[in-house]
């Protein structure tokens, strides 16, 4: 089967929803250049979940693909609740009643399902409504179970649209138990990544981790830090540390932070993640307008030309594939701009020297990093590596070399993981021998599936001696 995004680096996501959800949208998305589905836990049932997730296994048996499944949790995020006939219109200046009492909502009272909501808020703070078209500010609470609010900014206002307050800390635990049962889903359904929402600190991290680590799997999923809120900027360097992968979740984050700060802190996040090694999305509004459009507006083509410029591993489309009108459209769009972009010299080689000398990966990152100098002084069309847990393939892709990057392990659940890995194509391979033989091996592989040629110079990582499948400590370079 010809897959035109063979050769892109730039990984793509995509949320899968009533638009993209039977098997054949789901591989025609894939085959246009899609890496990774998502499935979003804020929207639909585990039944309509379970179709999605079914039909990429199935996809991934078939076409010996590696599609990974990415599974999104609410996490804190407050929504209101119902209202009256679905749309409920808030005219500017008029007073509102925001209760934690369940009410069908009018323009006069709304029922929101956060129980601390009197509590965490005080006079003139600010609440947001549906990605903040509606803005409302606190008159009096009675610190207790409702609050009066003004209308600055008003609408028509539909049933459980999301509910913002930028300005109070909300006190909802990390995982709800909405989310725990999500999660109890995805354990049993073979996900590779899952990604927190509203993430405020490091220890979010490691309580999701802990939540995991109960249904003692042999490949749990990677965690994602969704960052979309100004706490877990405050402790950005922690949570980078715990976590597994990041998120630029511009969408909740434009609205929690003025967001003119947005774009800057975009690049802020991308250049920790690229120096800690830790893979980067950035995500929302992509291509928005063509959730109805057939094209994109220019500025929107910027934008993720922009970040793949900054670094970004993944791209990750929302409504634009879940519920827009042109799924493959967009993807074919993306692939384009990410086509184009890295025909730039400029995007590659981000300078990541290794950490001090004792720290306990210092022999595989030094090799690495020495690796990825070696190959952009002698022009190597790839480099290629063995990998057991994906950390060296993760590693690799971190110094973004221009050269390809072939990773070759027996776990075919870290080959769908490191499918939202920049630039990593990963193979299965189970014969670990001797470290010539398997050199000799995967070349032969590469040659006679065209991923390289001879005159061509490749480097070869490996740990010697193979057999102890230990990690990365030699460099070998050769031509094919
Ligand atoms: P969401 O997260 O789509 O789950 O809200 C992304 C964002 O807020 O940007
Ligand atoms: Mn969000």
């Amino acid at each position: 089967m010809h897959i035109i995004s063979q050769n892109k680096r730039t990984k793509v996501i995509a949320t899968i929803g009533p638009a993209s959800q039977s098997e054949d949208m789901i591989l025609a998305l894939a085959k246009e250049g899609v890496d990774v589905c998502r499935i979003n836990f804020s929207h639909d049932t585990h039944e309509t979940h379970q179709k999605k997730i079914d039909a990429v296994h199935h996809i991934n048996k078939k076409y010996k693909m590696h599609l990974a499944l990415l599974g999104d949790l609410q996490g804190p995020k407050l929504r209101v609740g119902k209202v009256e006939n679905d749309a409920v219109v808030l005219k500017n200046g008029t007073h509102i009643t925001i209760t934690t009492k369940e009410c069908i909502g009018t323009a006069q009272k709304l029922f929101v399902d956060y129980p601390y909501l009197a509590k965490d808020m005080k006079t003139n703070d600010r609440i947001l409504i549906d990605d903040g078209k509606i803005m409302l500010r606190v008159l009096e609470t009675n610190n207790n179970d409702a609050l009066l609010a003004q209308v600055v900014y008003g609408g028509t206002l539909s049933s459980r649209k999301g509910f913002n307050l930028p300005d109070s800390e909300v006190s909802e635990p990390t995982l709800s138990e909405k989310d725990k049962t999500d999660l109890a889903f995805i354990m049993e359904n073979r996900f590779q990544w899952v990604a927190l929402s509203f993430v405020r600190r490091a220890s979010d991290i490691h309580e999701l981790r802990n939540e995991m680590a109960k249904y003692k799997k042999r490949n749990p999923p990677l965690i994602i830090a969704k960052i979309e809120k100004p706490e877990a900027l405050t402790d950005i360097n922690n949570i980078i540390e715990a976590t597994d992968a990041v998120m630029v979740a511009r969408g909740d984050l434009g609205i929690e932070i003025p967001m003119e700060n947005v774009p800057l802190i975009q690049k802020m996040i991308i250049n920790k993640c690229l120096h800690a090694s830790k893979p980067i999305i950035v995500a929302t509004q992509m291509m928005e307008s063509m959730i109805h459009n057939f094209n994109p507006t220019r500025a929107e083509v910027s934008d993720v030309a922009n970040s793949v410029m900054d670094g970004a591993d993944a791209v990750m489309l929302s409504g634009e594939t879940s519920v827009g009108d042109h799924p493959l459209k967009v993807v074919e769009m993306v692939r384009k701009i990410i086509k184009q972009v890295e025909s730039f010299e400029g995007i590659f080689y981000k300078e990541n020297p290794p950490d001090e000398l004792n720290s306990p990966r210092f022999i595989t990152d030094s090799v690495i990093y020495s690796a990825c100098i070696l190959a952009q002084q002698v022009h190597a069309s790839a480099i290629v590596s063995m990998t057991h847990s994906g950390y060296s393939a993760i590693k690799i892709s971190s110094h973004r070399p221009k050269s390809q990057i072939f990773v070759f392990t027996n776990n075919h659940a870290i080959l769908s993981k490191l499918s939202l890995v920049w630039g990593v194509k990963g193979f299965y391979y189970d014969k670990f021998e001797s470290t010539d033989n398997t050199i000799d091996e995967v070349k032969d592989f590469l040659v006679k599936n065209g991923y390289i040629e001879k005159k061509d110079i490749i480097i070869n990582l490996a740990s010697m001696p193979i057999e102890a499948r230990g990690k990365i400590n030699m460099v070998r370079l050769s031509y094919v």
